[in-house]
């Protein structure tokens, strides 16, 4: 049995059997692995907590004859202190959510790895208010990656000027004046700032937002925008982001 050796994202541990655990990860390069930790939820487990969601680990791994097998882990960035704040863990697991749902087909960018544990590292020593911006840009930049960076200049069909009230196509993927939004029933209704917030966060670093100090009624908007964006494009449910947005 041949071992390799992953640095990976633990995105969410499900329960098998007795004392095992199925631990899904976004690996280094984009892929998403799905592995059986044996005997993980025994106390005595040698792997400890270092295959909690949200913990960054090099995991030895071995084929198994379905799953792969974790044999060794290696803490490399715990999140531990993220884990014990009950705002940041639901910020953080919209990061899993989404991160897993994108990555199932083995077909993802692998940016997306740094995007995911550079957010989780920013969402981990920031104030809980600036949670709600961290994961609207991590979702713009991920969707992105992930083959839809949003058009927020100019009208996505024309290349004209969007208007004062712009419209939003969720088929066309930007904003749309009203002569293009006609007919398309994927436009949604934007306040003017949306737009510009989109581009703000698509620009900036992670770790810079707090400087861009968006109004928090903007960053709802974004984040309702950005669920709507991302249920049009990606088929599975995302049901922490769902949650997310109806408390923000
Ligand atoms: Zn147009």
């Amino acid at each position: 049995m041949t071992n390799y050796r992953v640095r990976a994202l633990a995105l969410r541990k499900t329960k098998l059997g007795e004392s095992d655990l199925i631990i899904t990860m976004l690996a280094e390069d984009g892929c998403q692995i799905r592995a059986v930790a044996k005997g993980a939820r025994k106390t005595t487990s040698r792997f400890g907590a270092r295959l909690e969601p949200f913990s960054v680990t090099d995991v030895m791994l071995a084929h198994g004859r379905t799953l792969e097998i974790v044999t060794e882990a290696e803490s490399v960035t715990s999140h531990e202190a993220l884990r014990s704040d009950f705002d940041a863990v639901r910020a953080a697991a919209v990061v899993a959510d989404f991160l897993e749902k994108v990555s199932v087909e083995c077909q993802a960018e692998e940016r997306l790895f740094a995007l995911g544990t550079t957010t989780l590292d920013v969402i981990e020593r920031s104030a809980a208010d600036l949670y709600p911006v961290i994961v609207a840009a991590f979702l713009v930049k991920g969707m992105a990656m992930h083959g839809y960076r949003p058009a927020l200049a100019n009208c996505v069909g024309c290349g004209g000027k969007a208007g004062e009230r712009p419209g939003f196509s969720l088929a066309e993927g930007g904003v749309v004046c009203d002569a293009c939004g006609q007919g398309d029933t994927s436009v949604i209704a934007v306040s003017p700032g949306v737009p510009d917030v989109l581009s703000a966060l698509l620009l900036s670093k992670l770790a810079d937002l707090e400087a861009l100090a968006v109004p928090p009624a903007l960053v709802r908007e974004t984040l309702l925008l950005l669920k709507a964006f991302i249920g049009y494009h990606v088929p599975a449910r995302m049901k922490a982001l769902d949650a997310y947005v109806k408390d923000v």
